[in-house]
């Protein structure tokens, strides 16, 4: 019998470290057992890791809803690295490819993975949502057909920035963008600017991002976007009027990126009667919105959860140029190394130095 090919391809190095939460604020880096690839998994030597909000929440409060971190987990979900071992079976990646990582992997088997909507399976393993590790090692081992290769042109950052724009493009393809869109989008933290990017890339003719920060409005206009509004009002529906006014008339579509109550409501008064708010943001479990409005507007309301198929959507739009590299970039605030990964969550927490999307390099 052929012996796996991780067992030639083990390197000497076999030193392996990760960040993991152990319960609230308590973040360490500490020496971690390194895997070894199983059937249908490969193992990367991880190189670009950005922070998420949900990495944050699960630092700051342990849990997101009915998420509970119990035991130790190993933090990072937007990733990309090096193959270095494949696993026995594994067809479409060698050593040495470079790839990006969808961090979720599904049954495989439930209805809904049969149909395609596997992001609504109840059984999926998730990267850093419990009791699910991470990827913020040195190295990981993932399945390998939820590994992307990269070509040539797509760095390791941007790659892994696939991950959050994503949800851009899942969301703008519930929305229903497309070209000669007027589309407003609420919030331009790092989901608000993916969102904005994928809009453009559909054909978005005109494109509002709304905050109340006004340095995250001055990243959306360099990231694309017509034109921005800063929220200073708590009437949502005078609000309403003056994004009307701003796009010279109604959004075709909102895409909600706060999680606000305010904002869903201002979303939902604005969009043109026939439209579509999608809620991506998740604020409160319970909220009061203008419901009734938005039902006798024939406004339809979406939820979005993660993304679906959108991977490779998004890899194209990179690779080809439909999401500018330069615009990617302006996202990317700070940089930090694998060993300087509890500074790095510092700064995402706090936002100082106007960050956006804080970038661990683990190489
Ligand atoms: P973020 O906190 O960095 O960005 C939110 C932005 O909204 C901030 O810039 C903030 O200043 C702005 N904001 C706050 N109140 C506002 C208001 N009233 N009007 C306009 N802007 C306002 O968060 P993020 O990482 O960009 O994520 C956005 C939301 O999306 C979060 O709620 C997150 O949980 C959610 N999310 C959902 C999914 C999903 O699958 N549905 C996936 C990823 C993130
Ligand atoms: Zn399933």
């Amino acid at each position: 019998m052929e012996e796996p090919v991780h067992k030639k391809t083990r390197t000497d190095d076999d030193d392996n470290v990760a960040l993991v939460l152990y319960g609230v604020d308590d973040l360490k880096m500490v020496p971690w057992e390194k895997p070894l690839p199983k059937p249908g998994e490969v193992l990367l030597r991880m190189q670009s890791v950005g922070i998420c909000g949900s990495d944050v929440h699960y630092w700051t409060a342990g849990r997101i809803g009915d998420f509970v971190v119990t035991s130790p987990m190993v933090m990072g979900h937007e990733a990309s690295g090096c193959v270095v071992a494949v696993g026995d079976g594994v067809k479409n990646l060698q050593v040495g490819d470079r790839v990006a990582i969808e961090p979720g992997v599904p049954c495989r088997h439930c209805d809904h993975c049969k149909q395609g909507t596997y992001n609504l399976c109840p059984d999926m393993r998730f990267c850093a949502t419990p009791p699910i590790h991470g990827s913020l090692a040195h190295y990981y081992c993932h399945d390998a057909d939820f590994c992307y290769k990269l070509p040539s042109n797509v760095s390791y950052d941007h790659a892994a920035l696939l991950e959050p724009l994503s949800v851009g493009v899942h969301a703008c393809q519930r929305a229903g963008v497309c070209l000669g869109s007027k589309v407003l989008i609420c919030g331009a933290g790092p989901i608000g600017l993916v969102c904005l990017l994928t809009a453009k890339a559909c054909g978005a003719a005109h494109v509002i991002v709304t905050d109340i920060v006004e340095q995250r409005l001055e990243v959306a206009m360099a990231m694309g976007a017509d034109q921005v509004i800063k929220v200073d009002t708590k009437d949502t529906q005078k609000l309403a009027n003056q994004i009307r006014e701003k796009m010279g008339g109604a959004p075709n579509m909102a895409i909600e990126c706060t999680g606000v109550e305010a904002s869903v409501s201002t979303a939902i008064y604005a969009t043109r009667s026939g439209g579509v708010v999608v809620l991506v943001g998740l604020g409160a479990a319970m909220a009061t919105i203008p419901i009734v409005n938005a039902s006798v507007r024939e406004v339809d309301i979406r939820g979005i959860f993660r993304y679906r198929n959108c991977y490779p959507v998004a890899l194209e739009m990179v690779s080809s140029g439909r999401v500018p590299a330069d615009k990617l970039d302006h996202m990317i605030t700070h940089h930090y190394k694998l060993a300087n990964s509890l500074e790095a969550f510092e700064t995402a927490k706090t936002g100082r130095g106007g960050a956006i999307k804080v970038m661990i390099h683990c190489d």
